[in-house]
């Protein structure tokens, strides 16, 4: 007889619950979780047809071998690729060290996966060089807010949205990105709540706006300081919050008077009247929430225009309070969770830091290691990772449940990289995909649907999803994996799980007193009680939204506001490169298309790549919709044919993210993009590319 089973869908920062029925072999339908509070039973069109991504011809059923780059695989037993893996890693830990050894993570693994990946990595292998997706996607609003508020994590919850009375999106496409999140803050907008979207596009988020700014790629900084100013220069300030609950307010005030209406207006290519209707909105609504994704977290002043973000809310006091706050919504449906497991090259479990020595001396005294055990030196971030490989310092890479040979800016110096790495296990449910034609060994991972484990998505809260389906052939969930090699290198003592529910355990115990406490969650309790949000300390009851109190994690317990300037980008548009390339996402495909390109209907709704391009543009160089045409920039070309479309602003041209080499040769917009990074949180400004657009053939 068929049941409903819990889990999660497997795609956006959301974190749909799904229900899916089996009669324990075959999915046989999939609806919206009714009492999940992140989605009340809705689901857009990539959840509601997860099902048809699990037995597809694509899924990587068995382990394979390939004996160098440019072969083919062969099919072997799992004994034996791991083998050959622990081999491959013991060889050359011997030979050059564990600096030499890198790994890739993901933000769609359970955060079993991750905290099993990241403690093998870190703990026993002894390297740092341990780093994930979440480098392109919340570095910098991971990093921004924990410089602002003490801790990583949004103030908000979704249940704020209700109680909002305006919106403000910066660098966010949420109908497109996450769009059931956005169908209720639409339902606000229909009774009432006012809207206000900056974007270079006129996205169908920003057709939803009370105004619409049509913003300059790499400029939301200064729009930021300038709306900052506006409201000191009305009188808005919460001066009891400012004085009681932040510091900084003099640097930040002093920095105000260099943001002028005129100026920013200038710099961010914008109507004066435009930014002033913004204000009125921004500045004189007491229940304002602001969201914030990749258009922000993908530039070089990411962290400092999320800090800049926070200040609107810590100087007028609209944080900690019903239907106010900063919210940044996460990409990933677990990036939140990996994020709290540690899984980037500077982090340990907890929101502890590889180069504090208390705080490692606290992990090495939860893994029961020695002290001294864990590496100080903070590990490569995602860029220098590929760059150490191709300069031959990494030789080992492991990669699990990514794709980096699509999704990583200037894929040119990426594909030069692992063609050049001795060692390359790339761990997924999918083959082939961009990344795996240079696998040495390929690991089957099994998928959402087969596995349990939990996801903490874009407001802190964790889900328990459940085993629907048995997994295929030797395909086996990617904690499973990871254990199964590091036990075959001899690292028994601490590796040995024997489920992910006691990787869950090990990992909440570890979180305890930290600002991410989830020390009171266990499986039963989540099967029980249902998803729960963080803090979540045990013996006390959970918490929803944050610093209500106004007291923050920081050494003061105050927030910090933070003066930024502007961080002008090295990639301008000049004679030879006269535009700017912005990327993104589409509603009905998911990052590189592993799984959302192999179900029709998705298909159907968002077929092929295109090069979205202002009429006025178009014209200039003789191009119409149909148009092939090259998009070259100073590291690479991408390809694609030309959309004509009044809703970018002229001088810029957006491309989506999903199509890569699988569909056709150079359809990325990664064969352009810059690998420049934030300063601070190293994340690859994906957003801001000088580029020239050329005819390549008429439709
Ligand atoms: Fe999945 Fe995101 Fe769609 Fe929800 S909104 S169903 S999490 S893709």
């Amino acid at each position: 007889m068929a049941k409903e089973i819990p889990t999660l869908c497997p795609y956006c920062g959301v974190g749909c619950g799904l229900l899916a029925s089996t009669d324990g072999e075959r999915i046989l339908r999939i609806r919206g979780d009714p009492k999940h509070p992140a989605n009340l039973g809705r689901v857009c069109p990539k959840g509601g047809t997860v099902a048809a991504t699990v037995n597809v011809a694509t899924r990587l059923r068995h382990a394979m071998l390939r004996d160098g780059f440019g072969k083919a695989p062969s099919v072997v037993p799992p004994g034996a690729a791991i083998r050959v893996a622990a081999e491959g890693i013991d060889r050359i830990l011997q030979s050059h060290g564990p600096g030499a050894i890198a790994f890739y993570l993901s933000g769609q693994l359970t955060t079993e996966a991750q905290y099993i990946a990241t403690k093998f990595a870190k703990a026993y292998l002894r390297t740092n060089h341990c780093d994930s997706n979440s480098r392109l996607c919340m570095a910098s609003a991971g990093a921004g807010m924990k410089l602002s508020l003490g801790s990583d994590g949004p103030p908000t919850v979704y249940a704020d949205i209700e109680l909002a009375d305006a919106f403000f999106f910066i660098g966010s496409n949420a109908a497109e990105c996450h769009p059931v999140t956005f169908e209720r803050i639409r339902k606000r907008i229909d009774k009432g709540a006012r809207c206000v979207v900056a974007d270079p596009r006129r996205t169908p988020t920003a057709e939803s706006a009370t105004v619409h700014l049509p913003i300059r790629p790499g400029t939301d900084l200064t729009l930021l300081n300038g709306l900052m100013r506006i409201i000191r220069d009305r009188g808005l300030l919460d001066a009891r919050y400012i004085e009681q609950h932040t510091e900084g307010w003099e640097q930040l005030d002093a920095i105000l008077d260099d943001y002028p209406l005129n100026v920013v207006a200038q710099r961010c290519g914008l109507e004066e009247a435009d930014i002033l209707s913004a204000a009125e909105i921004i500045a004189y609504t007491p229940k304002l929430i602001t969201f914030w994704t990749m258009g922000i977290n993908q530039s070089l002043q990411g962290t400092f225009a999320s800090n800049a973000i926070i200040n609107l809310h810590l100087a007028t006091g609209r944080i900690g309070k019903p239907g106010a706050g900063p919210f940044s919504l996460t990409g990933q449906p677990n990036a939140m969770g990996g994020r709290d497991v540690g899984y980037m090259s500077h982090m340990l479990p907890g929101q502890r830091s590889v180069a504090s020595e208390k705080d490692r001396a606290d992990m090495e005294a939860v893994w029961g290691l020695k002290p001294g055990t864990i590496v100080s030196e903070v590990g490569h971030d995602a860029v220098r990772m590929f760059d150490a490989i191709d300069r031959g310092e990494i030789k080992a890479l492991w990669v699990i449940g990514s794709n980096p040979a699509a999704s990583m800016p200037n894929l040119p110096r990426i594909r030069s990289a692992l063609e050049k790495c001795e060692l390359v296990i790339v761990q997924d449910a999918y083959y082939p995909t961009e990344t795996t034609k240079y696998a040495h060994v390929l690991l089957p991972a099994a998928v959402n649907l087969e596995q349990e484990g939990t996801y903490c998505n874009s407001e802190r809260r964790v889900t328990l999803m459940e085993q629907v389906v048995p997994p295929p052939g030797d395909a086996k969930p990617d904690w499973w994996w990871v254990r199964e090699i590091a036990v075959a290198l001899g690292f028994r003592k601490g590796m040995q799980f024997e489920s992910s529910e006691q990787i869950f355990d090990e990992f909440a115990r570890s979180t305890a007193g930290r600002p991410n406490d989830q020390s009171g969650m266990h499986y039963k309790m989540l099967r029980e009680l249902g998803p729960q949000l963080w803090p979540h300390p045990s013996m006390a009851r959970a918490n929803d939204r944050r610093y209500v109190d106004g007291i923050y994690p920081t050494a003061t317990g105050k927030a910090r506001l933070w003066a930024r300037h502007d961080i002008s980008p090295d990639e301008k548009p000049n004679a030879d490169f006269p535009m700017l390339l912005t990327t993104g996402r589409v509603l009905n495909q998911w990052h590189t298309r592993t799984k959302t390109g192999q179900v029709e209907q998705l298909n159907a709704l968002d077929p092929a790549p295109y090069l979205q391009i202002h009429p006025q543009d178009a014209d200039e160089l003789g191009l119409s919709t149909g148009d092939e045409v090259t998009i070259s920039s100073r590291r690479g070309t991408a390809r694609a044919p030309v959309l004509t479309d009044d809703t970018i602003s002229p001088g810029v041209v957006f491309m989506p993210i999903h199509w890569n080499e699988l569909w056709a040769q150079a359809a990325s917009p990664n064969e352009a993009t810059s690998d420049q990074t934030d300063p601070v949180s190293f994340q690859p400004a994906l957003k801001c590319c000088a580029v020239k657009v050329a005819k390549v053939a008429c439709r």
